[in-house]
């Protein structure tokens, strides 16, 4: 891979303004960047005013980001039995999408959801639904289907959940996915070796389709292979072999796709920083 055209960067914080993740982002020579654009804890939130949508909007265009995805609240959940909690999913989703289409923002990173004490089946088709409606009647940003960890009872663990999901999608050109390492080697997959890579991702395709991801979440795995535990760790210091992340980096298939970090912070920027640098030195 050309370190020149890396779309590579860190889930980073919007504390003191959207603009200022930009900011943060030419500090860790980011080119690619994950926010919220809101509390991820409140339900209610407001769209960006004009003043900090033309900052936001500026400090980007003089950066060297080139790819912003947003990753939807974890308050909600598009797959739920209950019909009310499904119309407050779908009028969340409804305004983060029009907060990226305000923002220029062209993907939204969603969850999938849980399916509580209904079948995995229903829930599929319900998270499918739910993705229906939020996408009636605007255009802009494409909703991303992050793959999961299978923690609890949530859907999409499996790439024939996600494809399921889909399948039942109307817009199709207005949903694609986001692949997170952590979550698929916690939900069991394995991809750490040229052969298992190769297979993972030849099964990913015949599922999936590869020119649908967009977004990789570049995680390595506190909890060990198939524990359906979701808990990030640095890159190198969890359970995925450091290989996984090499062929990744390497691979030219990824080159348009954003790889973003989400591994732990402390106070600064010295672990995003760390965690670039190692993904930066696997690149051959
Ligand atoms: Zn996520
Ligand atoms: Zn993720």
């Amino acid at each position: 891979m050309n370190k020149s055209t890396l779309l590579l960067g860190a889930h980073l914080s919007t504390a003191g303004g959207l603009h200022r993740s930009i900011k943060t982002a030419q500090e860790l020579n980011c080119t690619a960047i994950q926010i919220f654009t809101h509390s991820n804890r409140q339900w209610a939130f407001k769209l960006p005013l004009l003043d900090a949508v033309e900052e936001f909007i500026a400090a980007k265009n003089n950066s060297t980001v080139k790819t912003i995805i947003v990753h939807a609240s974890y308050l909600m959940n598009p797959a739920s039995p209950d019909k009310d909690s499904r119309n407050r999913a779908v009028k969340m989703l409804k305004m983060e999408l029009q907060t990226c289409s305000i923002l220029e923002i062209p993907y939204l990173v969603l969850h999938p959801g849980s399916r509580l004490e209904s079948a995995t089946k229903v829930a599929l088709s319900n998270c499918a639904d739910s993705i229906n409606y939020s996408l009636e009647k605007n255009e802009g940003a494409k909703i991303l289907i992050e793959n999961m960890a299978g923690q609890g009872s949530t859907i999409g663990s499996k790439l024939e959940e996600l494809q399921e999901i889909y399948y039942h999608i109307e817009q199709k050109e207005r949903v694609g996915f986001c692949f997170d390492t952590c979550h698929a080697f916690a939900a069991g997959y394995i991809f750490t070796t040229e052969e298992s890579y190769g297979s993972f991702w030849k099964e990913f395709d015949t599922l999936l389709d590869i020119r649908k991801l967009h977004a990789i979440h570049i995680n390595d795995s506190l909890k060990p292979l198939g524990s359906n535990v979701d808990r990030h760790a640095h890159i190198g210091k969890g359970r995925i072999d450091l290989k996984a992340f090499e062929l990744i980096m390497n691979d030219e298939r990824f080159n348009n796709t954003a790889k973003i970090l989400e591994t732990p912070k402390g106070q600064g920027l010295e672990e995003d920083s760390m965690n670039l640098s190692k993904l930066i030195s696997l690149i051959k």
